[in-house]
C-alpha cells in the first residue's frame, strides 16, 4: 500500500456515518448467574478495523458472541446499525455481519469448497437451487484468501494457517460489510500471522469491511487497528486509536504487566517491550 493511497483510506474513513456499525449498549452479559460483563458501552466505528485485547478470561468473546447475537444480553441492548440486533431474524443478521469463531471446527471429512459454500446459507431460499451469485460469491472468496488451489481438498488435509484462511474464506462468502473474527491468529506462525493481518487490512482498506478482531499479540494489535478497545474483567479501560491511548500505566493496568514502550520502526505505533520478573522494578 503506498503512502497515497493509506491516506487516501483514511479521508474516505472519516466520511464514514458517525452512528457505529454496532454498539451494546450497558449490556449486562452473563452465563446464568456468571455474570462476565455489567453496563459494558462498546462502539464498532463504520469501516474502521476494531482491535479488541485483554487478558485470558476478561470477556472477550463473550462480547464477541453478543456482538453477533448468538448471546442474549441480560439487560441493555446490541444495536446493529441502530436497530436492535434481537429485532433481527438470524437471516437478516447473517446477511450483515459474520462471526469466525475462536477455534472454529470443521465437521469431518469436509471439502474446502463445501465449508467455504456454507457461507452462502443467509442468501438461500429453500425453493431456489444454487445459484450464479453463490457460486461467484464462493470462488471470488476463495481467490481473495488464496485458497481457490485447495478447492477439492479435505480441510483436515491443510496446516493450520491455510484452514485459517479457508474459514475466512466462509466468512467472506456470506458477503457480510461486518466481520467479527475472534482470535483468527492464535496457533498460526508468524509469517502466516502477518499474511493472514495483512489480508484483513486489505479487507478493510481495499473492499471495505468493518473488521472487528480479538487479538493477543499486542503489537500486532497496534500495528493494524484503528480503533483499540482494552478490557479488563468485563469493563473497558481504553479505546481509541493505539498512538493515543497505549501507555505502560495502561498494559500495566489491564496486563499486570511491567513493559517499555517504544515507537515501532516499521509502523510508527507503539511497541510494547515486556520487562518480565528479572528486570521488573
Ligand atoms: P476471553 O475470550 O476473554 O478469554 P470468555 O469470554 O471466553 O473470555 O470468557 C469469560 C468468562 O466466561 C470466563 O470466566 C469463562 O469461564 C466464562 N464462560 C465462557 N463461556 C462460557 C459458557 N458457555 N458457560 C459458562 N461460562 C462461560
Ligand atoms: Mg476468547
Amino acid at each position: 500500500m503506498t503512502q497515497q493511497s493509506s491516506q487516501l483510506s483514511s479521508i474516505e474513513k472519516e466520511e464514514l456515518p458517525a452512528q457505529a456499525a454496532l454498539s451494546t449498549q450497558s449490556v449486562t452479559l452473563a452465563y446464568e448467574q456468571n455474570v462476565i460483563a455489567k453496563d459494558l458501552s462498546v462502539d464498532i466505528p463504520h469501516g474502521k478495523f476494531t482491535v479488541i485485547v485483554g487478558p485470558n478470561g476478561c470477556g472477550k468473546s463473550t462480547l464477541l458472541r453478543s456482538l453477533s447475537r448468538l448471546l442474549v444480553p441480560q439487560s441493555g441492548e446490541i444495536l446493529l446499525n441502530g436497530k436492535n440486533i434481537h429485532s433481527q431474524s438470524t437471516k437478516e443478521v447473517a446477511k450483515k455481519l459474520g462471526l469466525l469463531p475462536q477455534s472454529a471446527i470443521a465437521p469431518d471429512g469436509i471439502k474446502v469448497i463445501d465449508l467455504v459454500s456454507r457461507g452462502r446459507f443467509p442468501h438461500q431460499k429453500w425453493f431456489q437451487p444454487w445459484s450464479e451469485a453463490d457460486q461467484q460469491a464462493v470462488e471470488l472468496a476463495m481467490q481473495a484468501t488464496g485458497v481457490i488451489d485447495y478447492a477439492e481438498l479435505n480441510v483436515d488435509q491443510l496446516s493450520g494457517g491455510q484452514r485459517q484462511r479457508v474459514w475466512v474464506a466462509m466468512a467472506l462468502a456470506q458477503e457480510t460489510s461486518l466481520l467479527l473474527l475472534d482470535e483468527p491468529t492464535t496457533y498460526l506462525d508468524i509469517a502466516h500471522q502477518i499474511e493472514l493481518m495483512d489480508l484483513f487490512q486489505d479487507l478493510n482498506q481495499i473492499q471495505g469491511h468493518t473488521l472487528v478482531a480479538v487479538l493477543h499479540d499486542l503489537n500486532h494489535a497496534c500495528r493494524y487497528a484503528d480503533h483499540l478497545i482494552m478490557i479488563k474483567s468485563g469493563q473497558v479501560i481504553a479505546t481509541g486509536a493505539p498512538n493515543e491511548i497505549v501507555t505502560e500505566a495502561i498494559i500495566q493496568q489491564v496486563f499486570g504487566l511491567s513493559c517499555l514502550i517504544l515507537t515501532d520502526p516499521v509502523s510508527n505505533t507503539p511497541l510494547i517491550i515486556p520487562r518480565g520478573r528479572k528486570t521488573a522494578n
